[in-house]
């Protein structure tokens, strides 16, 4: 994964090995680029007969694009931040990438048990993925080959799937154990009572919990703008974190109200 910032606009620079895979010259091209699942966009280059039919954006002699509004938007970023790209024949893969954060698994060392750690591929850092808990156990899956590991998920009632891990290589049965409770522990905190709900024209799923925390920033930013917090206030700066049920109640109640949006049950 090689990730690159955007600024707010949404101006990124393709790394070497992107321009490479679009066959994009010394001066730059044109590409197609349209969103992919929900933190996603796939990315042709300009002799490419995919996707043709949509609309073409420049890269200039720098690598540098924009990533459409609408994509964003749909992505639900405001701000700056940042991508990664990897290659899945015969796009570029564009992804929101979440924030770096010291390892939750092996506490920012690296090793578990004198083995690379997977979550953080032995670097002591991991990304948390925009899509939660779930989203992280689809990259960690990605990488599992490489480690001689196997995941297996399951759906239960409680909506949390089971994971349980196979090793086709020598590492300890207490290394397994150590990742198994892990996301067992990850997926709870992360999905416990949140609910998934789809936009019934579009198909796009959002998470109870995300609308909740979106509208409590949103009125937390109007009544700043109204002069309404006091600026002594410890929620001057910004809004405190609320526990993840309050932003799911929250949430849950606007989605119920909202005849575009149904409950996506029992998946
Ligand atoms: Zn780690």
């Amino acid at each position: 994964m090689i990730y690159r910032p955007f600024s707010k606009t949404g101006l990124v620079t393709l790394p070497k090995e992107a321009r490479d895979f679009l066959s994009l010259g010394a001066d730059g091209g044109t590409i197609t680029i349209d969103q992919l699942g929900r933190f996603q966009a796939k990315v042709t280059g300009p002799n490419s007969k995919q996707d043709e039919l949509l609309p073409r954006r420049r890269v200039t002699d720098k690598g540098q694009f924009t990533i459409p509004t609408t994509i964003l938007r749909a992505w639900g970023v405001t701000g700056k931040g940042e991508v990664s790209f990897h290659i899945q024949e015969p796009y570029l893969i564009v992804s929101l990438a979440g924030p770096e954060t010291s390892c939750k698994l092996c506490e920012s060392t690296g090793n578990l048990l004198g083995h690379p750690c997977i979550i953080c591929d032995g670097s002591g850092k991991m990304r948390l993925h925009p899509m939660g808990a779930l989203g992280e156990l689809a990259m960690v899956t990605m990488k599992s080959r490489k480690y001689g590991i196997a995941f297996h998920t399951q759906g239960n009632d409680s909506g949390i799937p089971d994971v349980h891990i196979v090793s086709k290589s020598d590492l300890p049965a207490a290394y397994l154990k150590l990742v198994e409770v892990y996301f067992k522990q990850r997926l709870h905190t992360n999905m416990a009572s949140d609910k998934l709900y789809r936009h019934i024209e579009t198909g796009r799923e959002v998470l109870a919990s995300e609308v909740g925390k979106a509208f409590y920033i949103e009125a937390w930013t109007e009544q700043k703008a109204a002069g309404s917090i006091p600026e002594n206030s410890s929620d001057y700066e910004k809004p405190h974190e609320l526990p993840i049920n309050e932003y799911i109640d929250q949430g849950v109640y606007v989605l119920s109200q909202n005849d575009e949006y149904e409950l996506v049950d029992g998946e």
